[in-house]
C-alpha cells in the first residue's frame, strides 16, 4: 500500500484513497486530491486568514490560517509523500524549519552537528540557541563512530547535512542512524542539496528530514520556504504544536509555487545531474583547474558512500584553480555570463559563487582553509540550460 497517513488534525481536506506510487508519480500526485468545491485539478490558493463557522467551533476543519490552511496543507502532504514520510510541515524559510526542530530542546540539552554546514544553520545554533543554554559540538562525521565519544545523557539531537556545502563531503546517514538509535537520540538530516530524488533520509534511519524548499523543491528561485517531514506521530504532534505556537508559517501563494515546483522535481533533477556531471568532467580536464569537488568522481574520498546512499550526484559542485589566487577566482566569476554570480542554488538557472568572499566570508581565513574553503574555490549550481552553452561559458571565463 502507498504508505501515507494523516494526522487527524489534517484529515478534513486530504486524499481518501490509497494508491501505490513511484517517485516520479508522487511528485505530481503525492498527497494531493482534486479540490472538493469545484474539482480544480491544481490546489487552489486559499488566500484567507479565517473560515466561516455555522455555530461556535463548527467549521470545515479550518479555523485560522496560522493553524491550518488548505493550500499549505497540500504542500505539506506533498513534502511527506516525496520523502517517504507521513507528516509534512511547511515554514516561512529553511531556517524557520530548523528553528522549529531546535524548539524541541531545552536548556542543558546538547546537539552534535557536522562541522561543515550551511552558514545560516551555524548562525542559528551558535548565535541564538547557545544563548538559551543549548550546547553544540561541531565534529567531522566522515567516520560515524566519532559521534560516540561526544554522546552523553544530555545529548538530544544529531544534525547532519549531506552533501556538505561547499566541499561536497558525504556523511553516511545509515551509519549515523545506527549510533543515534543505540543512544535513543533524534537524527535530523538537512536534505536540501540532494532532494528526495537522490536521497531519502527517513528510509536510511533519520527521524526528521529538513529542506530549504527555497532551493531545488521550489526550483525557480522565486520563493523562500522550509520543510520538515517525519514518520512518528508523537514527534509530528510536537512539531505541529511548535509550528502553530511559534507561527513561522508560509503563505498560500508560496505554498502554491512550491507545489508547482515539486511537480517537475524529477525531470529537473535528472537534467541537473546530467549537466553537473558534464561540467565536473570538463573542469577536471581543464589545465587551469586544480581540484573539482564532485561526489561522482571515483577519486572523491566519500564516493562509495555517495554511490550507496544517493541515486545520482546532483547539480552542485565546487572547483579551485591552479595557484590558489584570490583575484583569479574573482575574475572568473565576474567573467561568467550564463552562470549568474549570486547566493543560493537549486534553481533552473545556473549560478556561481565565491565562498571565501560571499557565503563563508564571516569565517576567519585560517578556520575557512581548515575546512577546505580556500581563496580560489568557486561553487557552481549547475542549472538545466543547454550543456554546450554552459561549457562554452566556462571555457571563455577560464580563458
Ligand atoms: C539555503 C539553505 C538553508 C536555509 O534555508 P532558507 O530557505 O534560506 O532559510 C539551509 N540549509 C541548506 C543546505 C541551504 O542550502
Amino acid at each position: 500500500m502507498y504508505p501515507f497517513e494523516y494526522n487527524e488534525l489534517k484529515t478534513k481536506f486530504v486524499v481518501t484513497y490509497f494508491i501505490q506510487m513511484k517517485f516520479n508519480t508522487k511528485t505530481i500526485h503525492g498527497g494531493q486530491e482534486h479540490d472538493k468545491a469545484y474539482g480544480s485539478v491544481t490546489a487552489p490558493i486559499y488566500q484567507t486568514t479565517t473560515y466561516a463557522q455555522s455555530t461556535p467551533g463548527d467549521h470545515k476543519g479550518y479555523g485560522y490560517s496560522r493553524t491550518h490552511n488548505p493550500t499549505r496543507n497540500a504542500v505539506e502532504n506533498a513534502f511527506a509523500s516525496i520523502e517517504n514520510g507521513k507528516y509534512g510541515l511547511a515554514f516561512g524559510s529553511g531556517v524557520a524549519a530548523i528553528d522549529a526542530i531546535l524548539k524541541l530542546l531545552k536548556p542543558g540539552d546538547e546537539v552534535i552537528s557536522t562541522s561543515d554546514l550551511y552558514g545560516g544553520t551555524y548562525r542559528l545554533f551558535t548565535k541564538i540557541y547557545e544563548a538559551f543554554g543549548v550546547k553544540f559540538h561541531f565534529i567531522g562525521m566522515d567516520n560515524a563512530e566519532n559521534i560516540e565519544s561526544y554522546i552523553n545523557n544530555n545529548t538530544k539531537l544529531i544534525w547532519v547535512e549531506t552533501p556538505t556545502n561547499p566541499i561536497l563531503k558525504i556523511i553516511d546517514i545509515k551509519a549515523v542512524s545506527k549510533v543515534t538509535k543505540r543512544h535513543n537520540v533524534l537524527l535530523a538530516v538537512d536534505n536540501t542539496f540532494a532532494t528526495p530524488y537522490l536521497q531519502r533520509p527517513l528510509d536510511l534511519g533519520a527521524d526528521i528530514v529538513m529542506h530549504s524548499a527555497t532551493k531545488y523543491l521550489g526550483g525557480h528561485s522565486d520563493v523562500v520556504m522550509g520543510a520538515l517531514v517525519v514518520k512518528d506521530k508523537g514527534l509530528a504532534d510536537k512539531l505541529y504544536f511548535i509550528q502553530n505556537a511559534s507561527g513561522a508559517i508560509c503563505g498560500p501563494q508560496d505554498s502554491f509555487l512550491v507545489l508547482r515546483g515539486i511537480k517537475t522535481l524529477h525531470v529537473r533533477m535528472q537534467r541537473h545531474c546530467e549537466n553537473g556531471k558534464a561540467v565536473a568532467e570538463y573542469l577536471a580536464n581543464h589545465p587551469k583547474v586544480e581540484n573539482v569537488y564532485w561526489p561522482g568522481f571515483e577519486s572523491h574520498p566519500n564516493h562509495n558512500i555517495a554511490k550507496s546512499q544517493m541515486d545520482d550526484y546532483g547539480g552542485v559542485l565546487s572547483f579551485s584553480t591552479m595557484g590558489n589566487d584570490y583575484n583569479t577566482a574573482i575574475k572568473i566569476v565576474e567573467n561568467l555570463k550564463l552562470f549568474t554570480l549570486a547566493e543560493s542554488l537549486g534553481g533552473v538557472e545556473s549560478l556561481s559563487g565565491h565562498p571565501a568572499s560571499m557565503s563563508h566570508a564571516s569565517i576567519p581565513k585560517e578556520e575557512r582553509e581548515k575546512i577546505g574553503i580556500i581563496d580560489s574555490l568557486i561553487r557552481l549550481s549547475v542549472g538545466i540550460e543547454d550543456i554546450d552553452d554552459l561549457i562554452n561559458d566556462l571555457k571563455q571565463a577560464l580563458g
